[in-house]
């Protein structure tokens, strides 16, 4: 592999300690969507070295579920140190290998760190309750057990992140895990298990098979999703995938974790700071070329300030700098791939069918890069919210349409599928504790005055309905990765029984 990105890819691998034949001379060719080029060509895993990992797994966690908790979180300290040093490099392959502009890059490794350092907290606070007990003479408390190994299966968008998200909950509550990372970014995969192995390495005490990686598709994803030794899966992709996920994992009882698509909307009221409002529009809707789970995908603007917001949204979307992410000044960089293209195109033929009025879209840079997938982002006005508003296009897209009052606004606004990611920009507080209230919006996440997306890891993230279910990060997502059990201890010479039940022998 000769080219300029793939040396430098090579370079930062080989770095960060990941052996050359891992990602090069594989079957598989990875491909940068800077210009198209390949950058790394790594062997993926067939179902039995899934199924091996997954033993593994399962055998380390044997030993790390006895390893006292806090113990287990001075392991993710020192993964954070890791993470911290490693920072730079990490960032710069998540450049090349999905796109992101640098400070994007940087942001997610910051995110693996944050959840490191909140795990670390964690793992001195995984507490139980003590419960008022019935009975005399007995004292009743909830203990939280580690669960097992847990899958964890990632999108393409955010490559480490996720990861993080799961991998440092899991490790703090006692559990193994095997990760299936997108098949479009492996190479970002691999530098993170280096650099696991490198803090499993100074901690010691800790079997490197304990955190799992295997390489492939879709099949290699359901080999996890159908494995009984697997008690959690976190899946994050398309409501597609977990469509099919769901059932199955149902079908063997098994927990889920699903952070699906979503059709983020923010509601503009005619009391709103419109100077605020259209920068955090213009990062919601167009950052990250419109592919994260959280981008902002329709805008519903009051009628009294709809024609100045759609004049401030024109001039930011004319202007916003779109290119090589590696450039500083750039804010958009490329989609994935062309079917990412392809279906940006036909979504928006489709909203012109329907009324729509479409601004930009159009492909850029095809001299520079004839290989890769650079669009303008696409405003279009809609007359209302027909069949290609109400679904996720994953691609900077945003739909702007009209209301005339606030209630015709939030059924607007939860009368889609999803229900991931939503906010308001409204300086009337009655508007704004409505829409955070139980008939406001639907969705797992809910802001007043900034934008649906760039959630902080402190919150438990996750949508509802299409979106999935379950949420990752912060506050109490811990339970999920542990198993509760309900104690009940008698230290007095009597048997009381519950429910004042009578059973003399
Ligand atoms: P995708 O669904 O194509 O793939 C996601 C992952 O699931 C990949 O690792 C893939 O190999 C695997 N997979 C696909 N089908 C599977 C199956 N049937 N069984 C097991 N594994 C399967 O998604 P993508 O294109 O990588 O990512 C974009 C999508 O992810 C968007 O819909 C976006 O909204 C969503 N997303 C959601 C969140 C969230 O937290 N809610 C975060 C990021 C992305």
């Amino acid at each position: 592999m000769t080219g300029e990105l793939a040396q430098e890819a090579a370079e930062i691998l080989g770095r960060l300690g990941v052996a050359s034949e891992t990602f090069q001379g594989g079957g598989f060719e990875s491909r940068s969507p800077i210009t198209g080029e390949p950058i790394g060509r790594p062997q993926f895993d067939d179902a039995e070295s899934a199924t091996t990992a997954i033993a593994d797994a399962e055998g380390a966690f044997h030993a790390w579920r006895k390893v006292p908790a806090p113990s287990r979180g001075a392991f993710v300290r020192l993964l954070a140190e890791e993470l911290r040093a490693a920072k730079p490099e990490l960032a710069r392959l998540v450049t090349l290998e999905a796109g992101k502009i640098s400070s994007e890059s940087l942001g997610e490794v910051q995110e693996m760190i944050d959840i490191c350092d909140f795990a670390g907290g964690l793992s001195r606070q995984l507490y139980g309750l003590t419960i008022a007990t019935e009975r005399a003479g007995h004292r009743m408390m909830e203990t939280w057990h580690p669960l097992g190994v847990v899958g964890i299966i990632t999108s393409f968008n955010f490559p480490v992140a996720v990861w993080a998200w799961n991998a440092a909950l899991a490790l703090v509550c006692g559990d193994g895990f095997v990760w299936k990372p997108s098949e479009k970014t492996p190479l970002t995969a691999l530098a993170t298990q280096a650099l696991f192995r490198r803090a499993a390495a100074r901690f010691g005490a800790i079997p490197a098979e304990l955190c799992g990686l295997v390489l492939g598709g879709r099949e290699l994803g359901e080999t996890l999703v159908d494995d009984a030794r697997i008690r959690l899966v976190s899946a994050t992709g398309s409501t597609a995938m977990g469509r099919s996920v769901a059932p199955r994992l149902a079908r063997r009882f098994a927990r889920a974790i699903l952070e699906l698509g979503g059709n983020n909307a923010a509601i503009v009221c005619p009391s709103a700071g419109l100077d605020l409002a259209v920068r955090a529009i213009a990062f919601a809707a167009m950052g990250t070329a419109g592919q994260r789970c959280t981008t902002l995908r329709r805008l519903l603007v009051h009628e009294a300030v709809y024609d100045d917001a759609l004049g401030r949204l024109r001039r930011a979307y004319a202007s916003v700098a779109i290119g090589d992410p590696r450039d500083g000044a750039t804010l958009i960089g490329p989609l994935i791939d062309a079917n990412a293209y392809r279906v940006m195109q036909e979504a928006l033929d489709e909203a012109r069918e329907a009324g729509g009025v479409v601004m930009g879209g159009e492909r850029l840079l095809m001299d520079r890069f004839p290989g890769a997938y650079y669009v303008r982002p696409a405003l279009v006005e809609m007359p209302e919210q027909v069949p290609v508003v109400r679904r996720e296009t994953f691609a900077p897209i945003l739909y702007l349409m009209k209301h005339q009052d606030f209630d015709q606004a939030l059924r607007m606004h939860n009368d889609v599928a999803h229900g991931l990611a939503s906010s308001i920009f409204t300086n009337d507080v009655g508007e704004a504790e409505r829409f955070l209230s139980a008939e406001g919006s639907d969705c797992g996440v809910a802001n007043v005055n900034i934008g649906p997306s760039g959630a902080e890891i402190g919150g438990a993230f996750g949508g509802e309905k299409d979106s999935g279910g379950g949420r990752e990060a912060g506050s109490d997502c811990w339970k999920t990765y542990m198993r509760r059990a309900t104690n009940t201890i008698n230290y007095s010479a009597e048997l009381p029984l519950a429910q004042g039940v009578a059973f003399d022998v």
